[in-house]
């Protein structure tokens, strides 16, 4: 899902570059541009918030390591069943809003009665725990696609997108959220005027 790299802007007089700086989508880097605008617009507006909470009206109550275990577990039995152990699937606070690391999986190996057994841990990001449940939904299943295929190809995507049939929407969906939660940052205001 690469977009043409249009839009790049070389003004060269320093005019009009605060405005645009502002809006800067560091989550969304690589979708085209007709997918952008209307983002950028509903930033502005201050709607992004409200579309995405009408689209995606569902929390979940996974807020412990235990149900987030039990959750994942639940996925990987009914779609890589024969995809080896999961050590450990744990929120991890210190992962934080990188788009290149809202989730991770790792694979440690040590020696255990004489034979090397790799320990693999989920690391998803704390932000998650907030997150609609489809949000939680993607960045699992996409950490899970990994015990499977290692880069992110066509047989990658097309696993995500058997556990997840919306998986790609959902994850545009859930680069908005975090552009929108970063915004909301960027805007809390420094007291009453
Ligand atoms: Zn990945």
């Amino acid at each position: 899902m690469t977009g043409s790299a249009g839009g790049r802007e070389q003004t060269g007089r320093g005019e009009g570059l605060q405005a645009h700086a502002e809006l800067a989508l560091p989550f969304l880097g690589g979708y085209p541009t007709h997918l952008l605008q209307p983002v950028r617009q509903a930033l502005a507006e201050g709607t992004l918030g409200e579309h995405l909470a009408r689209r995606y009206p569902e929390a979940h109550a996974i807020r412990s390591d235990t149900l987030l275990y039990e959750h994942a577990a639940a996925f990987k039995q009914r779609h890589l069943r024969h995809a080896g152990p999961l050590a450990k699937v744990v929120f991890d606070n210190r992962l934080q809003l990188d788009h290149r690391a809202l989730g991770t999986l790792t694979s440690v190996s040590r020696v255990q009665g004489g034979n090397l057994k790799a320990k693999r841990e989920i690391r998803i990001s704390a932000v998650f725990k907030a997150a609609p449940a489809a949000m939680l939904d993607m960045i699992l299943v996409h950490e899970l696609a990994h015990l499977k295929e290692r880069e992110h190809d066509k047989a990658f995507y097309a696993l995500c997108q058997h556990m997840l049939p919306d998986y790609h929407q959902v994850e545009f969906d859930t680069r908005l959220y975090l552009t929108w939660l970063a915004a909301q940052r960027q805007a809390s205001p420094p007291g009453p005027a």
